[in-house]
């Protein structure tokens, strides 16, 4: 064989590694297409029932696009979803500011409690939101 037939074959060989690497690696989704979930919110700020945050004026929603509310005491999970993290409860409570609302509402206590769908949930605020879930978030 001539020394350049052998080279080729090297490249070739080393393309089709590295594309099957590629391949392996690319990142998989958390969820396989887009969703459309809702999770209900019970907020009890120092003993008070409130509401979650309001959509502003002229918004069409509070929050971000993946991870927003409508003025219905919901999480909207809306869009694929690429980190199961980005639909934790934390990161709804980032999303809307709840933890700042709370005390704009008279309530200067943390959060000390949450529970899934009743049941008070291990991962607490690493939890990640499913569709049909109701969420109470209890502050002092
Ligand atoms: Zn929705």
């Amino acid at each position: 064989m001539k020394l350049k037939t052998i080279v080729w074959i090297l490249i070739v060989i080393f393309v089709v590694f590295m594309v099957y690497k590629w391949i392996v690696n690319f990142p998989k989704p958390y969820t396989s297409a887009p969703v459309h979930w809702h999770a209900q919110f019970e907020v009890s700020a120092c003993g008070e029932s409130i509401n979650l945050p309001r959509v502003g004026e002229r918004a069409a929603f509070l929050g971000e696009h993946l991870l927003h509310t409508h003025d219905d005491n919901k999480a909207h999970i809306e869009g694929q979803v690429w980190e199961k993290e980005d639909v934790s409860i934390k990161a709804f409570i980032d999303a809307i500011n709840l933890d700042k609302y709370v005390k704009s509402n008279g309530c200067d206590s943390p959060l000390s409690k949450i529970l899934v769908d009743n049941f008070s949930d291990a991962d607490g605020l690493n939890h990640i939101m499913a569709d049909g879930e109701t969420i109470k978030l209890i502050y002092g």
